[in-house]
Order: C-alpha cells, then structure tokens, then sequence
C-alpha cells in the first residue's frame, strides 16, 4: 500500500531532473565564467607587473613625509608610477626617506635617497672635524670655515685662545658662537664672550666657533645662502650643485655684537625657522623682496652694487666640492659597514644643504651641511592675530620643484627610461596613425584640437588609460599632462590647422627623443665634480686611500673600528717594522688613540658600534706614523709617502683593497699590475712631464723614490696610462701628454 502510494506520488510530482539539469548547467556556466574572469584578471595583473617591473619607472614616497609634496609633483609631471604605501616586495626603483637611510631596513635595490650614517657625518662636530684634518693637511685651502673647537673636550684650548685674545685687546672684542652638535634649526644656538657663560650642564656635546661678525649686509640685514647640492654617487664620486638656491635673511637690522646685542637672535641668526616667529618677517612674494629671497636675486644685488657675482659663485662652487672630499672617506666607512662588499642593497644618493655666510670682502664661508634639507613648499602666514595657516610659498616651489624633478630624472634607471622613451614613442606613433586615418574618413573635423602627442602614462594600469595628452612643447620644462582617458584626438579649428599640428614620424621620433635630453642638459643641476672640478680635487682625494687601508683592515664585516689585532695587522702586512716601528710602539699607538677618540666622541662610541678604534682615530696614527718614519717638508708629502709605502708592501691586486680604493687613484698615480710586481709612477714625476720627456728622464727622476723602477715598468705605464700616448715611432721621445678624456 505504501509502496504503491508513493508510486503515485511520484507519478503526479513534475519531472524534477530537468529543472535540476538548468539548475546544474547554469550554475556550472557561472563557475565557468567566473574562472574566466578569475583567469583573465590574474593575466592582466600579471601583464600589469610585467609592465611596471619591465618599464614603469616607480617611486616608493610611503617614507617621505614633508617631502611628498614637492615628490608628487615631480613624479606627476614626469609620468614615473608613485607608490604612497611602498610595494610588498619593496621593488621600487626609488625609495624616498625623509630623514635616515635605515628607515626601511628592508629594501634591498634600487635606489634610497640616503647614504648611510649621513647625518652623523653632517653633524657639526664630525663635519668640522673632516675639515680640519683637510686644514691641517692643507692651510691654505681649507680657510672657509670659522676656526672650531669641539666642547666640552677641547673647552681648556677654548677658554685659553679667549684669554690670549683678551691679553692681545684684539678690535672689536671677539665673540664666539656655541652650537649642540646635533642640533637645527637655530636650537640651543647662543653667543658669548667669555669662557665661564658655556654652559656644559646638559652633558650635550657643542662646537664652539668664531663669531663672523663682518658679514655682507642686504638693506642693513644678515643673510646666508642655503646651497643644494645633489650627491649622485660615492664610487665613483659624482655630485652636482642645482643654480637655483634660497637666501634667509634675519629680521632686525644687523649690528656688530655688543654685550646689549647678544642674545638678540633674530639680528644674529638667520634660520628661517627662527625668523618667521618675528613680528617683522618679510612675506613679500618678490623675487628680490623679503625675508626669504631666491639666491639667485641676491646674486644679482650682488653685482647690481658693483661686486663680481660670478666669483662668488665660483668660490662656493669650491667650498661645495672641498667639503664633498673631506666628507668622502668617512662616508665609504660608513658605507661599507652598512653594506658590505658582496651583500645585496639598494644604491643611494642623496640632496644636501649647504649653509654659507657671505664675509664684507664676499668671501663665503660654510656654517654646516644639511643632510635632510627642508624640502617643502608651503610656509606658515598668520592670518589673524595668533592663527596660523600653511600656504603654498611660489619661492620654494620655484626653488625645490625643479630640484627634485631634475634629481629624479637623474638617478632613475638609464635602461628604463630608455625603454619608457621607447613605449612612449610607439604609443605616439600608433595613435597618430590612427588620427590621420581618421581624418580621411571624416570630411567635418571637430571644433578644436588642443594636442595631437600622446604619451604613456605609467600610473595606470589600462594601456588605453595610460595614453594621455600632452601639448606640443615637449621640451618645454613644464609637460601638460592632461590625465582624460582616450580623447587623443581632440577636435582642430580648421583642417589646415590640424595638417600643421600633425608631425611627420620622424620629427615625433626626434621631439620624443630629445625630450629627457632637453629635461637634462635644461637641468637645474650642473655637474661639478667630475665634470669641472676634477684636476683641482685630485690632490685633496689622499684620504680615501687611508680609508681605503682601514677598510681593509677591519676584519669584522659591517663594522666600524679597527680592533688590536687589525691594528697590529696593518703595521705587519704593510711592513711598518721596517721603518722601524716595533710590535711595542704600535700596541702602545694603538691603546694611547683609542682612548683619546672615546673621549673626544663619547655620544658615538658608546653602544652598538663597538669598540675599537674609529676612522678618525686610525686617521690620525697613520699621520703620527707619518710624522716619526716617513718625514718629508711636508705634512702632505709624509703621508703620501707612508699610504705608497703601505700599498706597494700589500698586494693591491686583492680585489678587496683595490674596490676600496677610489678609482681615480689608480687613474692619476697610473699603478700597475704586472705578473708579480707592482709600479707606481709618483705624481709629482707625472705632474712635471712635458712632451720633451724622455724615458731616461723619468728613470732620473726616480731615483730616491721607494723602488727604482725598470725600463719595462716605465714603458708599460706609458702604453696603459689613459692620460699619455705612447709613441715609440718617435725615437728618444716617446711621450706626449694629453689630457685625461674624462676631463674634457
Ligand atoms: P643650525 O643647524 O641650528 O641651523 P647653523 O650652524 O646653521 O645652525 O647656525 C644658525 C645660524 O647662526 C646661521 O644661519 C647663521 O646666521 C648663524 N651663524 C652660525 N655660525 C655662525 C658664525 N660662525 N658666524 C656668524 N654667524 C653664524
């Protein structure tokens, strides 16, 4: 009965499996599509990061802080593809920090817009050390920078110079200035007369400097130039100064330094930080008017009041580069204890700010370096009685947009904007092909065409999206990137007018281009160094030979002093023992310089870096060892002598050493590798050769120097060297001088 019950049941119930079939099918062809979709999106995300990775020239700002402002606009304007959050795999080609290389620990290429332990070197105490070392090597050079003392270590020199100068009744009574070695910004600066009023109970460390107190005066106000420098490359070094810059005057009217005067900081101190509290700062929006001028108005007073400005540019133009190489050694340190040779990491570069005070006479003299120069555009304006509001400053963007554009278009990759060029080149062609087919199918032409280039866009990630109008005048410093999707071909006026904008391919070709070259060579940045500065830097460059030694010397990776050993090391291998130097008086060196750098550095010698003797300290027992074995008339020519000394005793054709060791050195000195032997030609013999210069000659002129030379290792100096040619067609005179190719 049951069974027979549900028969009928399932007699009068509609057939279920059909409806279930649709059901099934439909179901399946939405999974299908939805794979499909899947499928499609993973292809295009996929196309889309081959597309970045392979040409989109990408700029990590999640880091850059005050900076992304002036970033944005640079990126925007040079179709770069900007990543606010950073990327996942930190793959960016660019990665911008607003204060310290470590400030992402992660990245591992491209590009970081820090060097590290940068702003170590730019604090004032080991800044000025560098300078002094150089000063004392060189007197005459290194003379634009006030006289320093380093407190509270040196406070005894200090308080004895001030009584000399007392007892001297030196006009007008001298002043000095005090500044906390890490400090900015006008913070904790204060003048004073007599030793007693420094005040060492914040256990901070200062430098104590020579008051200037005849400085050149605009409309009765103090000012010093804030200088950008771009700092491209270490190895090899290669920094550029941008022509455009910004003058910071002080807000009352400047007179020499009384005891009334003193503490009147805003006569004194010309930080715009500072000066912008002041009831009278100069909000003029004139190039040549206010508080805040561009450099290059100043300038331009300059020589309005019968001054040579160009000379001036010229001297700062050469404190930047002397600073630079000071600079160098203790930043290849640095460099290598943060990477090590062999291990993977990003290469950097860096815009530093240049402080300097123009003397009565117009001598510019360096107050400090900036390793992170403000480079934001806006500035604060009261707008009613206590309310302050940040609005756009035209003089900053005039100064620091350029700066950063053409930064960017400097040390993004070559062989990606290379191909970025390429693809913008192709898309542009391709879309003018099809304007002009266009064209003939239409015989009514639209209104108005305001473009008819199209270039690529990197930040979007649809290939039509990207295709974006630019004007005409590509090589125009301001690129009109007009962000609307496809309208690539706008409406013209007139036929005729349209047939003009049109190009024919190959004048497209060579305006696209010309376009990075014309962005470069209209650059706000001039080279310097090696382009103009390069025969004149090549002297002060020694000390990256000693950096070079201590590099290599190290012994722990990553690391930045030298231990006992290494030390005792270094006097073994480079055969010290034979200038008579004994195991005895090196351990004695050794432990006598250790302590004396722990107390003259304590803020950097406690802690994680470890203990040993630091850069300067080894710096300053290779001078010491120079001074008792290797004595010449001067200081230079020993230390020279003992940096020869210890690289012909060490085998230079170790890699490791010969990386270390700029590249120039090898350039200039011409130091050869031969099967087993080593030559070095001194420079003083290169630097007295004439086209009359015979190979006897040069035999002569070797004859007191370190090892006589044959007549081999002289000629095969000469067929090597870049800077001479070797003519042995020419009898007896086999050389003419030429000028290095580099330098040309
Ligand atoms: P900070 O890093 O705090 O800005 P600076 O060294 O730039 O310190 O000094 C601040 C200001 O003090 C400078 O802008 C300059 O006007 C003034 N100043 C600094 N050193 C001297 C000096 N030796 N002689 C005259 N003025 C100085």
């Amino acid at each position: 009965m049951a069974a027979s019950k549900s028969l009928l049941d399932s007699l009068k119930k509609p057939e279920p499996t059909n409806f279930r079939m649709t059901d099934f099918r439909r179901e399946l062809h939405l999974r299908h599509k939805r794979e499909e979709h899947a499928k499609k999106e993973k292809l295009r995300a996929l196309q889309e990061s081959k597309y970045v990775s392979r040409y989109a020239i990408t700029i990590d700002t999640s880091r850059a802080r005050s900076n992304c402002d002036v970033l944005r606009m640079s990126i925007k304007e040079l179709g770069f593809k900007e990543y606010p959050f950073g990327r996942k795999d930190n793959c960016c080609d660019v990665h911008w920090h607003a204060c310290h290389f470590e400030e992402n620990p992660e990245v591992f290429g491209g590009k970081v817009n820090k060097f590290p332990g940068m702003s170590e070197i730019c604090s004032k105490m080991t800044l000025f050390r560098c300078l002094d070392i150089m000063r004392d090597l060189f007197p005459t050079d290194y003379d634009f920078y006030p006289r320093t003392w380093y407190l509270p270590a040196q406070f005894h020199e200090f308080s004895c110079e001030i009584r000399k100068m007392h007892e001297r009744r030196v006009k007008p009574k001298p002043t000095f200035i005090i500044k906390p070695d890490t400090g900015a910004q006008g913070d904790g600066i204060y003048l004073l007369r007599e030793p007693n009023e420094y005040s060492s109970l914040s256990g901070k460390c200062h430098v104590a400097q020579e008051y200037m107190s005849n400085v050149y005066l605009i409309d009765k106000f103090k000012f010093d130039f804030r200088i950008y420098v771009l700092l491209k490359s270490l190895e090899p070094l290669e920094f550029y100064i941008c022509q455009e810059g910004l003058a910071r005057f002080s807000t009352l009217p400047y007179e020499n330094p009384t005891n009334k005067n003193i503490h009147e900081s805003f006569m004194h101190l010309t930080n715009y930080s500072l000066n912008k509290r002041s009831s009278t700062f100069n909000r003029s929006d004139r190039d040549d008017e206010g508080s805040k001028r561009t450099l290059t108005s100043v300038l331009r007073r300059i020589a309005m009041n019968g001054h040579d400005s160009n000379k001036v540019w010229k001297s700062i133009e050469r404190i930047v580069c002397k600073t630079i190489v000071a600079i160098v050694p203790e930043m290849k340190v640095e460099y290598q204890a943060a990477i090590p040779p062999g291990k993977t990491g990003p290469s950097c570069f860096q815009v530093l700010g240049f402080d300097i005070l123009l003397l009565q006479n117009l001598k510019p003299i360096l107050l400090e370096i900036n390793a992170s120069p403000s480079l934001s555009l806006d500035s604060e304006q009261e707008v009613s009685p206590g309310v302050f509001e940040y609005v756009l400053s035209p003089k900053d963007e005039e100064v620091k947009y350029p700066l950063i554009r053409d930064t960017l278009l400097h040390v993004v990759p070559i062989d990606k904007l290379k191909y970025f060029r390429k693809k913008k080149k192709q898309r542009l062609l391709k879309k003018l092909k099809a304007s002009t087919s266009q064209k003939s199918k239409r015989p009514d032409p639209p209104v108005k065409q305001r473009t008819s280039i199209v270039i690529i866009k990197a930040d979007e990630s649809d290939e039509e999206k990207r295709e974006v109008n630019v004007t005409q005048q590509m090589s125009e410093m301001h690129m009109d990137v007009d962000s609307h999707g496809d309208s690539t071909a706008r409406d013209v006026n007139s036929d005729d007018e349209r047939e003009s904008n049109i190009k024919s391919d190959t004048e497209l070709d060579e305006e696209v281009d010309n376009y990075f070259e014309t962005k470069l060579r209209e650059s706000c940045l001039k080279q310097l160094y090696p382009a103009i500065y390069d025969e004149e830097c090549e002297r002060y460059r020694i000390l990256e030979r000693v950096a070079g030694l201590f590099i290599f010397f190290l012994g722990i990776r990553g690391s930045l002093r030298i231990g006992p050993t290494g030390f005792r090391t270094f006097a073994r291998k480079c055969r010290l023992n034979r200038k008579g130097m004994t195991n005895a008086s090196v351990d004695i060196m050794y432990i006598d310089l250790q302590r004396r750098w722990d107390h003259m550095n304590p803020e950097r010698t406690s802690g994680k870096k470890g203990n040993g003797l630091c850069y300067q300290g080894f710096l300053d027992a290779c001078i010491e060892i120079a001074r008792r074995k290797f004595y010449a008339p001067t200081k230079i020519e020993m230390l020279e002598n003992l940096v020869d000394h210890c690289e012909l005793n060490l085998n230079l054709r170790d890699n490791d050493l010969a990386n270390n060791l700029p590249r120039l050195h090898f350039r200039r000195l011409g130091l050869q590798y031969r099967q087993g032997s080593m030559y070095a030609m001194p420079r003083r013999v290169i630097d007295q050769m004439t086209e009359e210069t015979t190979i006897e000659d040069l035999l002569k002129a070797h004859e007191k120097k370190l090892r006589q030379p044959s007549r081999e290792d002289i000629e095969a100096f000469l067929r090597k060297s870049r800077r001479m040619i070797y003519q042995p067609s020419s009898g007896s005179r086999v050389i003419s001088v030429t000028k290095s190719p580099d330098s040309e």
